[in-house]
């Protein structure tokens, strides 16, 4: 008998309707005879629904009381799932966070989890039952309630996987596995039959949500085999696992992220001077605000310019702090600009494949798409290039790789 953890996202504990089919799901799995776990997550929409409420009556609420707040979608589809088990004759029980002791740090909003206690969890195996946990969520030292950011309910599923030295984690959600992009942004994107944890990784980190980066972090530290599947489609899924797949089948690119979640800003017209990234970049630091992409020319009049992105939510707030820049360095001009996207192609391929970026500039070229800033590490190419042309830029680096056919074709040939 094996043990299972099995994680159902928001549209597929969506309403009453969808909680029974889950109960279905994992009723069959019981009687099969595995031990299971099941981690779940809110009602679609209703984290966002919270979030809302708490806006309403402040604009920067607390964020312990954040945490207490948008805790709560997760506890009520734990209740919902373990009575729909229990009217099918499943023995199982619900428990949220603090119930199982899912152990994180303080950082409310965006929690780390530090250690789960198994032993509750195991008694409640050994003896048969379902166990279903509230996604999302942990407690702290002192008892607060925490959350692990958005998404966090994949994270849940693998620390508890790991934890437990689970047979497998089963991430299920409303696609029947990984793809080579958004399959909601291009049509001809292809499910992956594997792809390799540092693949997924960079993946999640560039934009693809379909896992949660901590999740993903989680399962290669610890080694826990790791599936994506649909909720309510039969299909292997997307495995991701430790090994390349045989070097003669291994993709240079094995997919294309995105994101729209940063912004561009440019401090003009700096006197270049050794010191100058530190006095720009610092205080935007001490601000707690995260730099990503970095760009700086020097001019020939000796003056700089020097370009970086940061998130979107932060750019009211790093535009100010550049603009205090700005005068102490007697620079010339600061421009923000929030319309940009970042286009990113990944595989473990191209450790091993030279011209990968070449061909992604001048696919991107070909379509007129201008690039305003480039970063690379050894198995991803970005781009920030203007947010309007995001979709084409996807669709055409996705034609250009052949992402849309199978590799084994390209072995073949
Ligand atoms: P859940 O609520 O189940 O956690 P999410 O919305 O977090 O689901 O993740 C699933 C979504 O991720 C899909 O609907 C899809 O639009 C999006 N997605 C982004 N990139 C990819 C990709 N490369 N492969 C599959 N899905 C992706
Ligand atoms: N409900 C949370 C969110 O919407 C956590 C999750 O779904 O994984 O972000
Ligand atoms: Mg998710």
């Amino acid at each position: 008998m094996s043990l299972i953890v099995q994680k159902f996202g928001g549209t597929s504990v969506g309403s009453i309707e969808r909680i029974e089919q889950v109960a279905d799901k994992v009723s069959r799995f019981r009687a099969d005879g595995h031990g299971v776990v099941v981690v779940v997550s809110a009602m679609s929409g209703e984290t966002n629904r919270l979030i809302g409420l708490a806006h309403e009556v402040q604009e920067r609420p607390l964020p312990r009381e954040m945490d207490v707040l948008v805790s709560t979608g997760e506890q009520v589809t734990t209740a919902l799932l373990a009575m729909a088990l229990d009217k099918r004759g499943v023995k199982a029980k619900s428990y949220n966070g603090s119930q199982v002791r899912i152990l994180t740090d303080d950082a409310h909003t965006k929690a780390r989890i530090r250690e789960i206690d198994d032993a509750r969890l195991h008694a409640d195996l050994d003896a048969g039952y379902v166990i279903v946990v509230a996604g999302f969520q942990g407690v702290d030292e002192h008892g607060n309630i925490t959350t692990l950011g958005r998404g966090g309910s994949d994270t849940t599923a693998v620390a508890l996987a790991a934890a437990l030295k689970a047979d497998e984690c089963q991430i299920y959600t409303d696609v029947d596995g990984v793809y080579t992009t958004d399959p909601r942004v291009v049509d001809g994107a292809r499910r992956l039959e594997q792809i390799t944890f540092e693949e997924m990784l960079e993946m999640a980190s560039m934009g693809s949500k379909v896992l949660q980066i901590r999740a993903v972090e989680f399962a290669g530290k610890y080694n826990v085999p790791l599936r994506v599947l649909h909720s309510f489609q039969d299909g292997p899924g997307t495995l991701i696992s430790l090994e390349e797949a045989n070097e003669m089948e291994t993709p240079t690119i094995a997919g294309i992220a995105f994101n729209r979640d940063e912004a561009k800003l440019t401090i003009l017209g700096v006197p270049d001077m050794p010191g100058v990234a530190s006095k720009i970049l610092g205080p935007v630091g001490e601000a707690n605000i995260e730099v990503d992409v970095i760009v700086q020319n020097v001019a020939e009049d000796n003056t700089t310019d020097f370009t970086f992105t940061v998130g979107r939510v932060d750019l009211p707030r790093a535009e100010e702090v550049l603009n205090r820049v700005a005068v102490e360095l007697g620079a010339r001009e600061v421009r923000a600009d929030s319309k940009i996207a970042k286009v990113s192609v990944v595989g473990v391929g191209m450790r091993s494949h030279s011209g990968v970026a070449s061909q992604m500039f001048s696919a991107l070229a070909d379509v007129g798409i201008n690039i305003q800033m480039i970063t690379t590490s050894e198995i991803k190419i970005s781009v920030i290039i203007d947010e309007k042309f995001l979709e084409l830029a996807v669709r055409s680096l996705h034609s250009s790789f052949e992402l849309d056919k199978e590799p084994t074709d390209e072995a073949a040939a």
